[in-house]
């Protein structure tokens, strides 16, 4: 499709799920048939329905990143069956043609040197760095947050401050180092004061986002708060209504889980977080750390 005519439509299809009408089916028949029966349910506000759910996958073991012994985390956890990303009704999505958005024999590089001295958003105007990303381009795991914050502008890299540093002791106790996984954000400048990127911002940084994951092919996602679960499924619902569940992205399962600054002023939380890393490392068939 022509770039503009697609562009137009892209508008009206999201100017369609503002007003919450659709889902829309270019032909209902072949399109209903090819679903599970209810994967796609929406209710009547266009939320979503809850998908099915092993118990297993509902209660993993308890436990913790931070202070816990990490034995009483090593428990099989049931992988709940993806869902159709197609399933989320989409709140801003930064394309509706994702096939056709994939760039071939894209790289890193060339993603770089496209945002180049990047000015497209507002942010660019308080920024002293943008924030790229920073890990492996083979991780099997990426972490997704929602936009840098003072040390990570200052610094150049994502999750260094405080938060960061919360993220880097989960990351740990998964097993993991720091440098297996990638880990990156919505937007990659700060957002003055902190606040939460803006739509526009979104719309504008979030397809560098995609370009980096469609590079990395990561088998996980895992999408810290808000922010990023909202973007990454295109879905204006609450993370709490969804988060632990798993879901199709592009070539990888995604996960949501509450953002390391949230568990900062939130710490029971971390025991909620800790189940969704634990089914994160039942996929990945990773161990936990031994103390
Ligand atoms: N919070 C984020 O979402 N990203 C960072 O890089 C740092 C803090």
């Amino acid at each position: 499709m022509e770039p503009d005519k697609r562009a137009r439509v892209e508008a009206w299809l999201r100017y369609g799920a503002d007003l919450e009408l659709g889902p829309y089916y270019r032909n209902r028949t072949a399109t209903d048939s090819a679903r599970p029966p209810d994967a796609n349910a929406t209710s009547q506000s266009g939320e979503l329905a809850r998908p099915a759910m092993s118990p297993a996958a509902r209660t993993p073991s308890t436990g913790s990143f931070v202070g816990l012994p990490l034995a009483t985390a090593s428990l099989p956890v049931t992988v709940a069956p993806a869902r159709p990303s197609s399933a989320v009704p989409f709140a801003q999505a930064p394309s509706l043609f994702e096939a056709s958005d994939r760039i071939k024999d894209d790289t890193f590089q060339l993603i770089r040197e496209t945002i180049g001295d990047c000015t497209r958003c507002k942010l660019h105007k308080a920024r002293t760095n943008i924030v790229f990303g920073v890990g492996s381009m083979k991780a099997e795991l990426v972490f997704v947050g929602e936009g840098p914050g003072h040390d990570e502008d200052i610094n150049g890299e994502p999750f260094v401050g405080r938060a960061g540093k919360l993220l880097t002791q989960m990351i740990e106790a998964m097993g993991l180092r720091r440098e297996d996984v990638y880990i990156c954000n919505v937007v990659k400048c700060r957002p003055p004061e902190n606040r939460l990127p803006e739509k526009d911002e979104i719309t504008t940084c979030s397809p560098f986002l995609f370009r980096q994951i469609d590079v990395i092919r990561p088998k996980v996602i895992c999408a810290l708060g808000s922010c990023a679960s909202q973007t990454l499924l295109q879905t204006t619902q609450g993370i709490s209504r969804f988060r632990g569940e798993w879901f199709d992205f592009r070539d990888s399962k995604l996960i949501a889980t509450y953002h390391p600054a949230y568990l900062l002023r939130n710490p029971s939380a971390k025991s909620e977080v800790w189940k969704d890393l634990q089914k994160v490392m039942a996929v990945l068939g990773l161990q936990p750390k031994r103390k």
